[in-house]
């Protein structure tokens, strides 16, 4: 499908800005121009930031039923236009048209949620009067916004994770600047289009589009942004917390998730689900499955289960209703994927299938006996690569899920509670799903990782904790006075 290439505008402060500089955002499919955004630099930064100032003090004051009516009114804005968000989302991306329509349709669910949350920005008395000398305090705290909220995106849920950030921001009062991922903006974009037609006003969202390298810093650094909120890899993470210093930072990072199927499981349920854990979004998803571990008795049933049902995968044309994996997001990363596959299997890791290549494209691939060695069976793969692993009992499935440098999900598939219960309490994540694979989320939830997958939660109601300072109020009383004095 062929559309027009039209220029896009930056949202600055509440305004839509050219540039004469431009970046091309390209379909990922056939690499043709869709569109172009604004090469913002970083003296359009500092002046988001300095609007942004502004724009704090007016979301801080703005009354929490105003709050949730553009909140509102911005999903509503999104659900009256889905099917143009998704074709966007579709379109610059690597998500299939389906997989888009998902994530139209979660977005809309965070917004939603982001409004009801918004009333629920509670604080709590506080009993002073339990130390000494403390008898005649009475006080509480409240939640206050924290001002400015720097947002910086990936490219793979270019919508909804930018809603993540934009969503509670708004919810609790605050400011925000979003530097969406350089190869997705049009749907950040697009988001910002919702909320100006929600009524939102100026200076209180930003969505800069420029690259993090050239850009990010001005951001990041600003003594005035009281919080980073990064959702991306375990590298530029590790470089934009080294750099923000004394703020508040949120690390939605990458992971290799693990699922664990034991030999009690339904072998077919497992088979299902982790092939749709591992191949959707191309396999460029943070919580996709990348190893399965599965006890020595059943290996060879549930991998043939699993093979088939990979073989059934459509993958091709994303524009295509019956497509299941579409392009990765460019031929350079789908060049990575071939590489670490190639890597492995040189050093005799089996092939069971997929392992090709054209262009951005990579097949759904499986691979059982990799070397502990490669960079494949301890790095993120961000690809449609599930690595399979025969184990003799759970204790060993868990410390192996556990021996690598991150911990954001983990999937079990077992009957057996005590088994569940072991796994729930030894793997060392921020989510575990019984009976399903890691790739399970609803945007209510707390989500987020340990170790290199990240700090701190999102999912609505958590974001807005770590968006919000708690503030103390104390009544110092008059000791003298008595009721009889009246
Ligand atoms: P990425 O390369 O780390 O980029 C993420 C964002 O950071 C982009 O907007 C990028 O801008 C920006 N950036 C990069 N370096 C920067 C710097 N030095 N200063 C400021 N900004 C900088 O990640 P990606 O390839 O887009 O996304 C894939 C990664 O995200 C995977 O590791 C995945 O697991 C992770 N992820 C995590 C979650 C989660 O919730 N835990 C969800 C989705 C994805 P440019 O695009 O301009 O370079």
């Amino acid at each position: 499908m062929r559309t027009k290439v039209s220029a896009h505008k930056m949202f600055l402060a509440g305004n839509w800005i050219g540039k004469e500089e431009t970046i091309a955002v390209h379909d990922p499919q056939d690499h043709s121009i869709i569109s172009t955004v604004p090469k913002a630099s970083a003296e359009d930064m500092l002046l988001a930031v300095e609007e942004a100032k502004a724009g704090a003090e007016i979301a801080s004051s703005m009354p929490v039923h105003e709050r949730m009516a553009i909140l509102n009114r911005a999903a509503q804005y999104i659900e009256d236009r889905q099917e143009q968000y998704a074709i966007t989302i579709a379109r610059e991306g690597s998500k299939t048209i389906r997989e888009a329509r998902k994530e139209v349709k979660r977005c809309i669910e965070t917004l939603r949620i982001s409004a009801e949350e918004a009333r629920r920005i509670h604080g709590e008395t506080i009993p002073f009067d339990q130390m000494k000398g403390s008898e005649e305090r009475v006080g509480y705290y409240y939640r206050f916004p924290i001002g400015i909220v720097g947002a910086i995106t990936p490219f793979n849920d270019p919508l909804n994770l930018v809603a993540h950030k934009v969503g509670p921001a708004l919810a609790s009062g605050n400011a925000i600047i979003v530097k969406p991922a350089t190869a997705t903006p049009l749907s950040a974009l697009l988001l910002a289009e919702a909320f100006e037609e929600a009524g939102l006003p100026k200076k209180v969202l930003s969505v800069i589009t420029g690259n993090g390298s050239e850009i990010g810093d001005s951001l990041v650094t600003h003594r005035d942004v009281r919080m980073i909120s990064f959702t991306g890899g375990l590298e530029a993470g590790k470089k934009i917390a080294r750099k923000a210093g004394l703020k508040k930072i949120s690390m939605e990072l990458g992971s290799n998730s693990p699922v664990i199927v034991l030999k009690d499981a339904d072998l077919q349920e497992a088979a299902e689900s982790i092939v749709s854990g591992a191949f959707c979004a191309a396999g460029q998803n943070c919580i996709g499955v990348q190893r399965v571990y599965i006890e020595q008795e059943t290996f060879e049933a549930f991998s043939s289960l699993l093979i088939q049902q990979v073989n059934q995968c459509k993958t091709g044309n994303k524009m295509a209703e019956s497509t299941d994996v579409g392009p990765m997001i460019n031929e350079k990363e789908a060049m990575r994927v071939e590489s670490w596959v190639n890597e492995a299997v040189s050093k005799g890791a089996g092939l069971l299938a997929g392992g090709k290549r054209n262009g951005a494209f990579y097949s759904p691939t499986v691979l059982t006996d990799v070397p502990d060695d490669c960079t494949i069976a301890k790095k993120e793969i961000f690809g449609p690569v599930v690595l399979l692993y025969p184990i003799d009992h759970l204790g060993e499935a868990i410390e192996r899920s556990n021996d690598v440098n991150y911990g954001l999900q983990a999937g079990i598939f077992t009957k057996d509670l005590n088994k569940a219960f072991a796994a729930i309490r030894h793997l060392n994540v921020g989510g575990i799903m019984v009976n399903d694979s890691s790739d399970y989320r609803i945007d209510g939830m707390p989500f987020g990782g340990v170790k290199g997958s990240g700090l701190g939660r999102e999912g609505v109601r958590f974001a807005i904790q770590e968006m919000t300072e708690p503030k103390v109020v104390c009544f110092k009383l008059n000791q003298s006075w008595q009721p009889n004095s009246i």
